[in-house]
């Protein structure tokens, strides 16, 4: 991948853009200078879905100015997105009209298509972008459209890491584990924890006469034939940069101050629950640091709240993406450390007391019924708690045939009914729990070898478990 800009024959490179390209947060996949008779800007906005707080909206906007050329947002609606179902593009579609509003106070026009006539290429050609500027996402298929796009494109384009607040190549290694990413990324954030500017692009983009664009209120989904409609919208989680926006308001004024006691109780609503806000990029996690930040300006008593829940969004969140950039096997039980992988294999032909297929799990038909429930939240929810998550995954490794099937079985389900399934944090999240990445060798014990252990008695005693039994089937 090309990291700085070649020179070419041609116009001189305008001031600024140059500077603009060596932001940490960019990656230059197709160098060269913008096409000189370009009309506009394309920001192909994929994962960062919001139209204020987002670095590569600033970037393009930034850019845009630097050449006196208007900006155009395009939104892609894909109906074949790796393991996405009615679910996720329900709340997906919830968010796009907050991105239109929100990049329309900025004089940014924001343009959504849907098959067959969503060609990035043919847009591309159609408003005669002079470059196209995207955002990151290390899962792989996202990785490999950018890889493959920027083969093929004849304009400039790069990408900005806008869903981290310290850019993710700034690690250009895989962490062995939180304690040795938490002192690098600390480090670093002084750098990053600032507000970005949003600035207006200064040129409006005239759109042309039946200029073809879907309304952001209709449902981008409609007659999509291969959609899968089996798991249904969630009335608990309402997509949208506004709604993101109340409850990290809510989490602030509310849950803040007890984060750190009440976090691992699953019967208490004791978190931000923005988990699938992050997914969707309705909201980024620099606002949240920010806001969270700036309550602890006022109130130095929520410092110690702060640290615990910075320690969530910022060192385990900001490794699982550094997990997934690096790791090619993110989603497989081939991800292990040696140390997981021999203890696992030496445990490989112990006898299984309950061996579970992937439809019983799936339909929370266990013994179990402290798992079921976990199970239930989250194909009634769309979300589960994370203390639950820990348990739920373990339980299936302990009721799986082998390891691989464990982990196939876990990312299975949790992509398909999490709201924010699909993500760095759900791959890092199972690997922990079923394969010890990031942890460290236990006891030795049947199934499980060296990985941690959570027995339903001991995790029963954490909390009340019978309400949150109750709670889930209410
Ligand atoms: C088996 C398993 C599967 C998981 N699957 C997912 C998933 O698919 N998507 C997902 O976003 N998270 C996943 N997690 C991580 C974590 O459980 C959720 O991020 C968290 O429960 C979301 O709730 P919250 O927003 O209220 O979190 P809060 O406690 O309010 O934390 C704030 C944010 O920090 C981040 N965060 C919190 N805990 C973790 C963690 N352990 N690892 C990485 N980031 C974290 C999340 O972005 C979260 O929204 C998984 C964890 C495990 C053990």
């Amino acid at each position: 991948m090309p990291d700085k800009i070649e020179k070419r024959e041609g116009p001189e490179s305008p001031a600024g853009f140059e500077n603009l390209a060596a932001d940490p947060r960019v990656t230059v996949r197709r160098a060269g200078l913008p096409k000189p008779d370009g009309s506009c800007i394309v920001y192909w906005m994929q994962r960062a879905q919001r139209g204020f707080n987002n670095a590569a909206v600033d970037c393009s906007a930034n850019v845009a100015n630097e050449l006196n050329l208007p900006l155009l947002v395009y939104f892609s609606a894909i109906s074949n997105f790796p393991n996405a179902n009615l679910r996720h593009y329900v709340f997906l579609n919830q968010g796009l009209p907050d991105i239109e509003a929100d990049l329309a106070q900025r004089n940014i026009s924001f343009v959504v298509r849907r098959p067959p006539h969503n060609s990035l290429e043919k847009l591309l050609e159609e408003v005669n972008a002079a470059m196209l500027i995207g955002d990151e996402n290390p899962c792989r298929e996202p990785e490999r459209w950018r890889q493959a796009l920027a083969r093929r494109l004849h304009i400039p384009f790069w990408t900005v890491d806008a869903d981290v607040i310290v850019p993710s190549k700034l690690f250009p290694k895989a962490q062995y584990a939180a304690y040795v990413l938490r002192p690098r990324l600390y480090k670093e954030l002084p750098n990053y924890l600032h507000p970005l500017k949003n600035p207006t692009a200064q040129h409006s983009w005239k759109r042309p006469k039946h200029f073809d664009s879907y309304p952001v209120t209709s449902d981008i989904a409609l007659g999509w034939k291969r959609l899968d409609r089996s798991v249904p919208p969630v009335e608990t989680f309402t997509g949208g940069s506004s709604a993101a926006r109340t409850r990290l308001q809510f989490f602030i004024d509310n849950l803040l101050a007890n984060y750190d006691e009440q976090r691992n109780k699953p019967t208490v609503d004791g978190t931000s629950r923005l988990s699938p806000y992050l997914h969707f990029g309705h909201i980024g996690p620099l606002e949240i640091a920010l806001a969270v930040n700036a309550a602890v300006e006022k109130n130095a008593s929520l410092s110690h709240a702060r640290d615990s829940f910075f320690n969530e969004l910022i060192v385990w969140r900001e490794l699982a993406v550094n997990f997934v950039k690096y790791t090619p096997n993110y989603d497989s039980d081939e991800c292990a450390e040696p140390w997981a992988r021999q203890s696992l294999a030496q445990h490989a032909h112990d006898r299984r007391e309950w061996n579970y297929k992937l439809d019983q799990l799936e339909r929370g038909e266990t013994h179990d019924e402290l798992w079921n429930a976990s199970q239930l939240q989250m194909v009634r929810f769309g979300w589960m708690h994370n203390y639950m998550r820990m348990y739920w995954a373990k339980k299936i490794l302990e009721w799986s045939p082998d390891p691989a099937t464990a982990f196939a079985y876990a990312a299975t389900l949790n992509d398909r009914y999490q709201l924010d399934g699909r993500d760095p944090n759900g791959y890092a999240g199972i690997a922990w729990a079923i394969v010890g990445k990031f942890d460290r060798p236990w006891f030795d014990r049947p199934i499980f070898g060296k990985i941690r252990y959570m027995s339903a008695a001991s995790t029963g005693r954490k909390f009340d478990s019978k309400r949150y039994i109750e709670m889930v089937r209410e």
